[in-house]
């Protein structure tokens, strides 16, 4: 066992954010010594925020807003944070035009008129029921020609360029899980989200993680790269931390293809590039996130004191550009998820099952997209098989 301030640790967890540092605080609840490695010279993982020159609290890894039904996950992240309680509202620039995104009932009557949308509006009611929440992949099923029209101006304003823009793929090509978080709204609600909890964290996500990670069982190291310091002797199934045999737990939430020098193939992401710029302006735009569906090379801007309620003069937004994903120079964001990929991922998961201590947990390990209160829920489920 390895030591550390004088104990032994008995849990390794690669990487700080939400899945590692969950699992951290719960583990060390248990009286387990843990120490965490991170890579970046912070901790948060792709959820970290911080005050910029100007004094605006900004999430460094593109906007952040919690959501969830699952009251397990709300109460074990509210112990180390009150929440400041912002509803999500997006609208999308159409030509110029700003819509309600996801397109519900008031979009119907921007788009269509009050006269024609109310006939389609009865229509929706009648086939789907007041308040459904209905994929657009749906919508295009049905024989009606009126809801054939919305769906059509969906899929053209809504969906099909920015869904290219994104993924650099044709619609039919992205996996049927992300189409499906394109719904239409069969209700008057303008919040991007209907979960019954909502918002951020009231002093940033960066707080946050400094109070879950403040225990007297958890250590952190930054700025290491896990990679140097454990070795896996394929032969025995045995792992080693610098050079001593290990033989604790080990959760890993980074990519394991880059872990393992892309040995059986480097996964496919995409990344992003975010400009931040700085207005002397009260607000830049009429909401927190507007999305720019049709044109422009950006999918959407966000401006941050809608998100976070801070009161503050000037404002800053943060543009986002799409990109490939080449190297471990960039960010890889988004797992680019089709069966050849997969497949790919899955070999890896193979190679490290042996090792029955080495858990892979995370949006990265497990190649999936993963919301944060999809990721706390997962990361709650390993504590309890440990
Ligand atoms: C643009 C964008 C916007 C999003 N918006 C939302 C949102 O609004 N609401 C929501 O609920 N979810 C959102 N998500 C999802 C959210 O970001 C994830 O659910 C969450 O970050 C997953 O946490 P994680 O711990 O799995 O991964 P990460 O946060 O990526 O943490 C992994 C950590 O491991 C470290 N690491 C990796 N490899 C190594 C290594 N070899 N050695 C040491 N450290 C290593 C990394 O540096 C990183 O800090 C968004 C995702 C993206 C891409």
């Amino acid at each position: 066992m390895i030591e550390t301030r004088g104990e032994k640790v008995d849990t390794l967890i690669i990487g700080s954010g939400f899945a590692g540092s969950s699992v951290a605080r719960v583990l060390a609840e248990r009286g387990h010594k843990v120490k965490i490695i991170e890579k970046r010279n912070h901790i948060g993982g792709n959820c970290y925020d911080e005050y910029d020159q100007y004094g605006v609290l900004v999430h460094k890894y593109g906007p952040h807003i919690f959501h969830t039904n699952n009251k397990e996950v709300y109460d074990f992240l509210s112990r180390f944070t009150k929440w400041y309680d912002y509803s999500h509202e997006v609208v999308g620039n159409v030509y110029g035009k700003i819509i309600p995104i996801p397109f519900n009932l008031n979009t119907l009557m921007i788009v269509f008129g009050e006269e024609k949308g109310q006939l389609l509006k009865q229509e929706l009611i009648d086939t789907y029921g007041e308040n459904a929440r209905v994929p657009i992949l749906e919508l295009q099923k049905s024989d009606s020609v009126g809801i054939q029209e919305v769906a059509q101006y969906v899929y053209e304003n809504i969906f099909l360029k920015y869904t290219m823009k994104q993924w650099n793929q044709k619609p039919e090509e992205v996996d049927q899980s992300v189409t499906a978080r394109v719904p239409v709204l069969i209700s008057y609600d303008n919040r991007y989200f209907q979960d019954t909890y909502q918002g951020l964290p009231l002093e940033g996500y960066t707080k946050l993680f400094e109070n879950m990670l403040d225990h007297e069982n958890i250590e952190i190291e930054l700025n290491r790269d896990a990679k140097l310091d454990l070795t896996f002797d394929f032969d025995h199934h045995k792992i080693y931390y610098k050079n001593q045999e290990f033989t604790g737990q080990i959760i890993f939430t980074g990519a394991i293809d880059e872990f393992f020098d892309n040995q059986l193939g480097q996964l496919p992401y995409r990344s992003l590039r975010f400009d931040f710029e700085h207005y002397p302006e009260d607000y830049y735009q009429s909401k927190g996130v507007v999305n720019y569906t049709v044109s422009e090379d950006y999918t959407r801007i966000t401006e941050f004191k809608y998100l976070t309620g801070q009161v503050i003069d000037g404002t800053t937004i943060i543009k986002e550009y799409p990109e490939v994903y080449k190297d471990n120079r960039q960010v890889p964001y988004y797992a680019i998820l089709n069966s050849e990929n997969i497949a790919m991922h899955q070999k890896y998961v193979d190679m490290v099952k042996p090792f029955s201590r080495f858990h892979l947990l995370g949006r990265l390990a497990q190649y999936k997209y993963y919301n944060i209160d999809g990721i706390v829920e997962e990361a709650l489920a390993l504590t309890k098989q440990l």
